[in-house]
């Protein structure tokens, strides 16, 4: 039980879903390691949305709603920190939902794919004999796509993903959008539109966009996809991180306590 008055609550409640996920048998015990470097880097940024991942949900859902065939990927952390959101987020930008791990089982496949449809996907792909088709320069389990899903998407909405698979995924001329913490993974330098935001606060977002954008006409769409720049955002973001270290390293970061409990 976590006491209802932690001051790190949120971040702690969030972390036992994923060890939940563990539990369940479909969180990869390495992707709570990735979650940690995950909230390293939400430390550095403030844990907030900053207004550069804004700027990029904006972008990569303008980029959903363009696309002839976008796919949202969804590995065990997706699956377990927002299932709702990524079910919702595909039904309004009309995207495919596939299951896509680094770490494939059959059994994490499946236990996966339930959780999606326990939260209302119809469809799931990637799952056991769907995923056939082969990612070109890879090697291993992690290779292996739906051939009806992100073989052949022209745009992929990858939280979470790999470097390694986010630049062959470029290579096979997709457009990646990724939503990575870390703005100096190599996923967040290889994707075409990068978010540098927590996935819990990320997608709802887009959730939020999407209902908004998909009234609007494909030109005002394309007008904000070209007005998006993934070099001089990632390099804002950068600037971001520096300034309030900066600022903090000026101002101080003690937390404050009761003179008589000094014991200096
Ligand atoms: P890369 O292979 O891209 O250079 P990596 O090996 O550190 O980086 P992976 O293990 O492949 O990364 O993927 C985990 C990435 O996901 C990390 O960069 C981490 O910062 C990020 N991450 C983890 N949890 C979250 C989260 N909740 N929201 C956003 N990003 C997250
Ligand atoms: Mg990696």
């Amino acid at each position: 039980m976590i006491p209802i008055n932690h001051p790190r609550r949120e971040s702690l409640l969030i972390r036992e879903r994923l060890v939940d996920g563990v539990k369940e048998g479909y969180v990869a015990l390495q992707g709570l390691m990735a979650h940690g470097r995950g909230e390293c880097f939400d430390y550095l940024i403030g844990e907030v949305t900053i207004d550069e991942a804004l700027n990029a949900e904006r972008a990569a859902v303008a980029a959903l709603l363009l696309a002839r065939n976008p796919v949202i990927s969804v590995n065990g952390n997706t699956a377990a920190l927002v299932p709702r959101d990524i079910v919702e987020l595909a039904e309004l930008v009309n995207a495919k939902v596939e299951v896509n791990l680094f770490y494939r089982t059959r059994e994490r496949e499946e236990l996966i794919a339930r959780v999606l449809r326990e939260n209302g996907a119809k469809e799931v792909l990637g799952v056991g004999d769907d995923a056939s088709c082969v990612i070109p320069e890879l090697f291993s389990e992690r290779r292996r796509v739906s051939c009806r899903g992100i073989y052949v998407a022209d745009v992929v909405l990858v939280p979470l993903e790999d470097g390694d698979r986010t630049e062959a995924l470029r290579r096979m001329g997709k457009t990646v959008i990724a939503i990575d913490l870390n703005p100096l993974s190599r996923t967040a330098r290889a994707a075409s539109i990068t978010i540098v935001d927590n996935v819990v606060r990320a997608i709802p977002n887009m959730v939020k966009m999407a209902r908004e954008l998909r009234a609007k006409p494909r030109e005002e769409l394309e007008e904000i996809v070209r007005g998006f720049n993934n070099d001089e955002n990632l390099r804002r973001v950068l600037m971001h991180i520096s300034r309030r270290l900066m600022e903090l390293a000026q101002r101080g970061v003690l937390l404050e306590f009761p003179k008589d409990s000094k014991t200096a």
